[in-house]
C-alpha cells in the first residue's frame, strides 16, 4: 500500500505525543493503538502517531436486488447498486465471509475506489438505492461517509447494512447521509455477543437502535434464528417484545435460517419449524411486520396491511410486486399510514 493511498482517520486522539500512542474512538473497543500496529478490526492503524483507515476505497461492487439485504420496505423491488466493503470490528461464528472481515487491507491488490468513482457507477447502473453491507461498512467510516455524502448530493438514495456497534458520535454523523439502515441483530445479551462474535454489547446496540429509531430514518431489523446461537423462538419473543416497548410495532423483524458456515459449519440448518415458532412468537408480540427470509412461495415472505390484512407487497424468492400501495405510502383498501418507502 502506498503512501499516497492512506487516508487519515477520523474519531481518535493523542494518548502520549512523546510515545505516539492513539487511542481510536469509532467503536466501543476504543482500541489502544502503539505506532506500527492495528486496532482488533485490523482496518486502522497508527503510523507515527497518527491513525489511518486502511479500507479506504476498498469495496467490491455489484448489483443486487434490494431485498436481498433484509429490506422490504425500502423502494421494494429496486435494484440496488450495493457497496461490499470490507473488514468488520466483530467475528460472528456464522460469518459468510471470514477471510473477508479478517483481511489484512495492506495485502490488498484490488482497485481502491475514490468516492466520485464510485458514485460515478452507482449512477451509470441507473439504480436508485446506493447500499453499503456485506463486511462491515462503519469500519470503512470515513469512505462510506464522503461517498454517500456525493451520492446524496446526486439524488441517490442510501441504505446502510450494520451491526450497530459503533459509538454514538459516529453513528449520529453517518446518520445525516444514510436514508435506511438494516440492523442486524446477533444475539440478545452482552454474554452472548461475547460467545457468539468474540465483543459486542446488546445494551449498547439498543442505545443505537433508539438513536437510529429517532433520526426518523427507515429501519428494518434482521435476526438469524438458531437454537445454537440462543436465537430460538423465545428470543425473538423477547427482542420483538423489547422493540415493542422501546422502539415501534412499526419497524419491520426478518428472521432468517443459519447457514452452517465458518465456526458453525458442524450445525444443522435452522428447520421450518423453528423459523415459523419465532415468526409466531413475534407476531403474537404485535410487531406489524415479520418475515420469514428465504423460503421460497412462503406466505410470510408478503407485507400485509396492520390494520385490514390486505395484501401490499407480494414476494416470491426475490421478485417483488408492489400491488396495494400508494406512491405515499397508504394502503389501497383502507388507508392506513404505512411504514413503507416507494418515492
Ligand atoms: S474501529 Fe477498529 S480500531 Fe477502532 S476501536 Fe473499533 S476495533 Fe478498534
Amino acid at each position: 500500500m502506498s503512501h499516497s493511498q492512506l487516508h487519515e482517520a477520523e474519531y481518535y486522539e493523542i494518548l502520549d505525543q512523546e510515545e505516539q500512542s492513539i487511542q481510536c474512538h469509532l467503536c466501543p473497543f476504543e482500541c489502544i493503538i502503539e505506532p506500527g500496529e492495528t486496532g482488533q478490526c485490523s482496518a486502522r492503524k497508527n503510523i507515527a502517531g497518527k491513525l489511518y483507515s486502511l479500507t479506504y476505497g476498498m469495496t467490491d461492487m455489484k448489483i443486487d436486488m434490494i431485498e436481498k439485504q433484509h429490506v422490504y420496505h425500502f423502494f421494494p423491488n429496486s435494484r440496488a447498486q450495493t457497496f461490499a466493503t470490507y473488514n468488520c470490528n466483530l467475528d460472528c461464528d456464522y460469518c459468510s465471509m471470514p477471510d473477508k472481515i479478517h483481511m489484512d487491507p495492506e495485502t490488498f491488490t484490488g482497485k481502491r475506489f475514490a468516492p466520485d468513482q464510485a458514485v460515478m457507477f452507482g449512477s451509470a447502473s441507473g439504480s436508485r438505492v446506493i447500499s453499503f453491507g456485506e463486511a462491515e461498512p462503519l469500519i470503512s467510516f470515513e469512505w462510506v461517509r464522503d461517498t454517500a455524502k456525493l451520492a446524496k448530493e446526486r439524488g441517490l438514495k442510501i441504505l446502510i447494512r450494520t451491526n450497530g456497534y459503533f459509538n454514538e458520535q459516529p453513528v449520529r454523523e453517518m446518520l445525516e447521509y444514510v436514508d435506511a439502515v438494516t440492523l442486524d441483530i446477533k444475539n440478545l445479551d452482552d454474554e452472548g455477543y461475547s460467545k457468539n462474535c468474540r465483543g459486542g454489547s446488546f445494551d449498547h446496540i439498543k442505545n443505537i437502535i433508539k438513536i437510529i429509531f429517532a433520526s426518523g430514518k427507515l429501519m428494518e431489523f434482521h435476526m438469524v434464528i438458531h437454537e445454537g446461537l440462543n436465537n430460538d423462538a423465545n428470543a425473538a419473543r423477547k427482542f420483538a417484545e423489547w422493540v415493542r416497548d422501546e422502539v415501534s410495532l412499526e419497524v419491520p423483524l426478518h428472521l432468517s435460517r443459519l447457514i452452517p458456515v465458518y465456526r458453525t459449519k458442524d450445525f444443522i440448518p435452522t428447520s421450518k419449524e423453528l423459523l415459523e415458532a419465532a415468526y409466531k412468537a413475534a407476531k403474537e408480540v404485535g410487531l406489524h411486520y415479520v418475515y420469514i427470509d428465504g423460503i421460497p412461495e412462503h406466505d410470510t415472505l408478503h407485507t400485509y396491511c396492520p390494520n385490514c390484512n390486505e395484501l401490499l407487497i407480494h414476494r416470491n424468492s426475490y421478485a417483488t410486486e408492489v400491488r396495494r400501495v400508494s406512491l405515499q405510502g397508504y394502503c389501497n383498501k383502507c388507508q392506513t399510514k404505512l411504514n413503507v418507502v416507494l418515492s
